[in-house]
């Protein structure tokens, strides 16, 4: 049973939560601050506490603080009870990391049917959140909040931290970004997340606690930096949950697409459109910093034979094989498609021609030797590849023609070999 922590000097209200919450939680019921601190002190397991503000000896406001801070509870979900609505109090219990905010009186089973809500993960789809704030009590707040509701919230303290976890790989489905960050400003962090193509699909929601004209005005700026959406503090959990569950969704559902448009649905490789993107990318950028490309193009040798023997459905199991191959015998920073057909091409980054070659030779003895097991028959297959190297004068087309020129002499002179080209064509 989940316990929860009920601390109101009011006699009317203790009585009322008694009732409501008595026969479906253990319920432990403190009349000040005092009393519920020095109980926690001994015996901190609760699920969730309501805690009063206005109270006498120590105040909510206080208790929260202790909680928060001294005892440490920083996963204790608090809600703050008080009687006026003004948005000092919510900011103050917010700031001090309450949960959310409740205004007395309520109505009859209002109180139950919030608690009942919180406990249970009411739909939302588990997604993740990267939280960008800078207050570690707000970011603890608001990744508890998440967590409640089983979406997996990551944490970044500033916007540097936060684009470095995004180029390290972390997979988010939403930004929940603080517009007042030290360093870099939450306008420049969305900025320069939507100029990034890696990254400006992921939906991002602002948060300032800025009002009035000026709170306009951030929203105003914030929507032009590249933010998706707003949140103005002090906001309802309501609020909240559904702007992280719209986003959430809209951030997967692009996520998806993004997918299907650039990969190659069987062998998850990327498909032959984005290696022209990437091709246009590195040539450019190789040639500012003066690094070296290379180009493998890569072709199953017979492979018509395959799908005769073993049927076209076997053929497909062999595909994602070798792109496995190949994934396994290159850096992280090269790019490998699928060029068409059974036709892979690799971009090998900062990569002088004699070292393709050798990263040619590479996946095709790996491939070679492999056995590939297909419901119970042992495959075998090998490759030829066709290798080729940025010069001054190339464009994408005529790199790839020279790899090109070079597969077809690897398969005229017998398959199962590596040829490359920078002019003149030549065995690896
Ligand atoms: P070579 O050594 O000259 O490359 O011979 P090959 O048989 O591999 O070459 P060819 O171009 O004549 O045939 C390519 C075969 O690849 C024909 C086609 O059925 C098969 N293929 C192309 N795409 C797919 C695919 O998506 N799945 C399967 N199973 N087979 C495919
Ligand atoms: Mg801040
Ligand atoms: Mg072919
Ligand atoms: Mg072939």
């Amino acid at each position: 049973m989940k316990r929860i922590l009920v601390c109101d000097d009011s006699s009317f209200i203790q009585k009322m939560v008694k009732r409501e919450l008595e026969s479906s939680f253990e319920v432990m019921i403190f009349s000040d601050g005092e009393e519920a601190y020095r109980h926690l002190k001994e015996d901190p397991n609760f699920d969730f506490a309501i805690i009063d503000g206005e109270m006498p000896n120590m105040d909510g406001w206080e208790l929260i603080k202790k909680i928060k801070g001294e005892l440490g509870l920083i996963d204790l979900p608090v809600v703050m009870l008080t009687a006026s609505d003004g948005d000092y109090f919510k900011n103050q219990a917010f700031d001090l990391g309450a949960f959310d905010y409740l205004k007395k009186p309520f109505k009859q089973g209002e109180l139950y049917d919030y608690i009942k809500v919180f406990f249970k993960s009411d739909g939302f789809s588990t997604g993740r959140v990267l939280v960008v704030e800078d207050s570690k009590l707000q970011n603890k707040t608001i990744s508890h909040q998440l967590k409640e509701k089983s979406i997996l919230p990551i944490s970044a303290y500033s916007g540097e931290e936060a684009l470095r976890l995004l180029l390290e790989g972390v997979k988010v489905d939403t930004i929940l970004l603080d517009i007042n960050l030290p360093g870099a400003s939450g306008f420049e962090v969305a900025k320069a997340l939507k100029d990034d193509s890696r990254f400006s699909w992921i939906p991002i929601i602002g948060i300032t606690a800025t009002k009035g004209e000026e709170g306009i005005e951030t929203m105003k700026k914030a929507f032009e930096s590249g933010v998706d959406d707003f949140l103005t503090k002090p906001y309802s959990m309501v609020e909240f949950y559904a702007r992280i569950k719209a986003n959430i969704h809209r951030g997967k559902l692009v996520e998806q697409l993004k997918e299907e448009a650039e990969l190659d649905f069987l062998t998850k490789l990327y498909n032959r459109r984005l290696m022209f993107r990437f091709l246009k990318h590195h040539i450019e950028l190789s040639r500012r910093n003066n690094e070296e490309l290379s180009f493998l193009m890569i072709d199953i040798d017979k492979f018509k034979v395959v799908n005769d023997t073993y049927g076209h459905q076997t053929g497909d199991e062999v595909l994602k094989e070798l792109a496995n191959i190949i994934r396994a015998n290159i850096r992280k920073t090269d790019i490998a498609c699928r060029f068409g057909g059974e036709e892979f091409s690799v971009l090998l980054i900062d990569t002088s021609l004699k070292d393709a070659c050798g990263v040619a030779e590479k996946i095709r003895e790996a491939t070679e030797k492999t056995t590939i097991d297909i419901e119970g028959s042992q495959i075998r297959i090998t490759i030829s590849i066709g290798v080729s190297s940025l010069k001054e004068k190339d464009d994408i087309n005529s790199l790839i023609k020279r790899a090109d020129d070079a597969l077809y002499k690897a398969k005229e002179a017998g398959r199962n070999r590596s040829f490359f080209s920078d002019g003149s064509i030549s065995a690896c």
